[in-house]
């Protein structure tokens, strides 16, 4: 066996990449150069933080973006029914094995020996001999008395333990609805900034988008829902949660928690496969390059799963901690980008893309879009096509186009902002935005368009497509074979 020494990079990465802004990013330079590294979307998480440093970071996305000409997305992750630690007097305690360690109801500063929670019921939802993890799991404890507003604990696994960590109730039902009152007030807020997608955190039934659907139509905004799976409930009900969804997140943190470490890799296989079916984009989150908040080089395990992510076909990954508080926020943005740009390298010369949603033998004929986008992705690759360009106002026609994960790359062409930015979440997509009166003039925008983007050169083959419609009678999706 040996390695293609030279392996040709691919000039547009096709895996995208989404990073949270915290302290340790919130500011121009880092934000330009996180962009410039290859960043298409922000994740704004209202789990910590204040509205106004939010809003600060929000500004300054969309200015610089901007500026770089660029249509990069925001996303704002609300917290869900989330139990978090309460702050610390020295913004961290130490566990020790062995020790005891009390939770308190009341609104007190923690200490040694003490831990405040943010959810007032944690001591009516758990008994006694029930495991409590802290820290997306890193420490255990085990309650031992439950009294009044106090729930006293022995360390089982110890650690160091921050302000705001997440606190897992895994042996218990916790009784807090999906959307908290922040979650409504963070909502609001969202929906006032304008920002592209909203992560409903702790999904764990269908009816919870369609609650939050129904609620952001009220407010007059059609604001992408993202689907955060992270509870073993959700799983039941993946397919409908999929299909209510405009795009899902493997949220590996709490999922890696409220399931055995050993399910979480099946889990993630098994809905990136379930949302590619439906056409829905899937983002992987949470510990991707983990100990880049460190340190300035990955593990060769976390470079492994970049390439895993990729190879499965998600849509996106995405960084957490390692952008919003670790010590290498553009580095990490960096060579999270380089993992993917070799991996699809790599895929690409293995003639490995085309790993598209209609594979599988079918019984009965394909709807006309799955067909139409199925054949782009068979001549993209028989033609040798330098590009698609995708036709489409509502984003709908460039997702179907997408998931059939086509060799080209495709210029999503809109004359509607939101679109435009919505679409960056989709993988292969180049966001292109033209006035109105642009999309008229199909084939002489296209033909331009290619060159502006130095996909093709004149004379090279290029895709056109067009003419989906949700709406039946009006569907009369195209491909159009072109020389630019
Ligand atoms: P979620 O469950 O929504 O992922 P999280 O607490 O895991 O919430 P991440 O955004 O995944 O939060 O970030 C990982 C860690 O980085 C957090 O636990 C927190 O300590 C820190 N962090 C993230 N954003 C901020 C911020 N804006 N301010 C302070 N700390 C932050
Ligand atoms: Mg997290
Ligand atoms: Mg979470």
């Amino acid at each position: 066996m040996t390695l293609e020494p030279k392996m040709k990079l691919l000039k547009h990465k096709r895996t995208k990449i989404i990073a949270t802004v915290g302290p340790a990013c919130a500011d121009e330079d880092s934000i330009r150069q996180m962009i410039h590294k290859g960043v298409n979307i922000f994740r704004l998480n209202m789990s910590h933080g204040e509205h106004a440093e939010h809003y600060a970071s929000y500004q300054m996305i969309r200015n610089i973006a901007a500026e770089c000409k660029k249509h990069i997305a925001v996303l704002v992750d609300l917290s869900g029914p989330k139990i978090r630690t309460g702050a610390f007097k020295n913004n961290q305690i130490l566990l020790v094995k062995g020790d005891g360690v009390t939770i308190t109801m009341r609104d007190a500063e923690g200490e040694p020996g003490l831990i405040p929670s943010q959810y007032k019921k944690l001591a009516h939802d758990v008994s006694v001999g029930q495991r409590i993890f802290l820290a997306d799991g890193a420490m255990e404890l085990v309650v031992e008395k439950v009294e009044n507003t106090e729930v006293y604990c022995r360390v089982l696994q110890g650690g160091i333990l921050g302000n705001h960590k997440g606190i897992n109730l895994p042996d218990s039902v916790v009784s807090a609805p999906s959307m908290t009152e922040k979650d409504y007030d963070d909502a609001m807020f969202a929906v006032g900034l304008g920002v592209d997608f909203l992560a409903l955190s702790f999904v764990r039934h269908v009816d919870d988008i369609h609650l939050l659907r129904a609620w952001l139509e009220e407010q007059g905004s059609d604001i992408s829902i993202i689907a955060k799976v992270e509870r073993p409930e959700a799983l039941n009900d993946a397919g409908a949660i999929i299909e209510a969804a405009d795009a899902i997140m493997v949220a590996r943190g709490d999922l890696g928690v409220e399931l055995p470490p050993e399910q979480v890799p099946i889990t993630q296989d098994v809905l990136i496969k379930e949302a590619r079916k439906q056409c829905k984009p899937v983002i992987v989150a949470t510990q991707v390059l983990e100990s880049m908040i460190e340190h300035a080089q990955p593990t060769r395990a976390e470079t492994t799963d970049i390439f895993h992510s990729v190879s499965s076909s998600a849509d996106a990954i995405m960084l957490s901690g390692e952008t919003a508080v670790g010590k290498y926020p553009v580095e990490s943005v960096a060579m999270m980008a380089r993992v993917i740009m070799n991996a699809e390298a790599y895929l690409w010369h293995q003639g490995a893309f085309f790993f598209g949603t209609v594979n599988q033998p079918h019984q009965s004929a394909l709807p006309f879009g799955h067909a139409v986008a199925r054949s782009t992705s068979l001549l993209s690759r028989d033609l040798m096509v330098h590009g698609i360009v995708v036709l489409s106002e509502s984003g709908w026609t460039t997702v179907t186009v997408s998931a059939e994960r086509p060799e080209a790359p495709i210029l999503a062409v809109t004359s509607s902002e939101e679109t435009c930015r919505r679409t960056n979440l989709i993988w292969g997509v180049i966001p292109v935005l033209v006035e109105a009166e642009d999309m008229g003039s199909h084939v002489t925008l296209a033909k331009k368009l290619v060159k502006t983007y130095s996909l093709a050169k004149m004379g090279d083959p290029i895709l056109l497509v067009q003419g989906f419609h949700r709406d039946e009678a009006e569907n009369r999706p195209s491909i159009m074979v072109l020389k630019a």
